[in-house]
């Protein structure tokens, strides 16, 4: 599995672990309050500078949530992480595996490097 999806998978299934503990929803199925944390992660993700060579975003120099989000997060990694362990082994340790990767902060990388997507649709030049 590529890194990005997996990583979205990760954290799809920790909101899903501290969702259903915490609001008392069924596995899969988030609370709207949850479920709106889930599409911003996922906003983040898709934006992510790194696209496929995205760290863990426990690793990322780049803080790209909001402070209020951002605190979400981490409430959520602190009491879903151990507890991944236990129902997600696989993806877990695959997410621990990709901790360990080192990658650079996009300022040290080229504009190519970091805008993989926008390469094609090429800006017109100065008139
Ligand atoms: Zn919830």
């Amino acid at each position: 599995m590529k890194h990005l999806a997996r990583e979205q998978l990760t954290i799809a299934k920790m909101i899903g672990i501290y969702c259903s503990d915490h609001h008392d929803t069924s596995d899969g199925i988030l609370c709207a309050t949850c479920q709106d944390f889930m599409d911003y992660v996922e906003v983040r993700l898709e934006k992510c500078p790194y696209g496929e060579d995205k760290p863990t975003c426990t690793n990322c120099p780049v803080h790209c949530y909001k402070p209020a989000r951002k605190a979400k997060a981490k409430e959520i990694m602190r009491y879903a992480g151990p507890r991944m362990l236990l129902r997600h082994p696989l993806l877990a340790i695959s997410h621990q595996m990709d901790g360990l990767r080192k990658v650079e902060h996009p300022g040290s990388l080229t504009r190519e490097q970091r805008l993989p997507s926008q390469k094609k649709q090429a800006e017109p030049d100065e008139p």
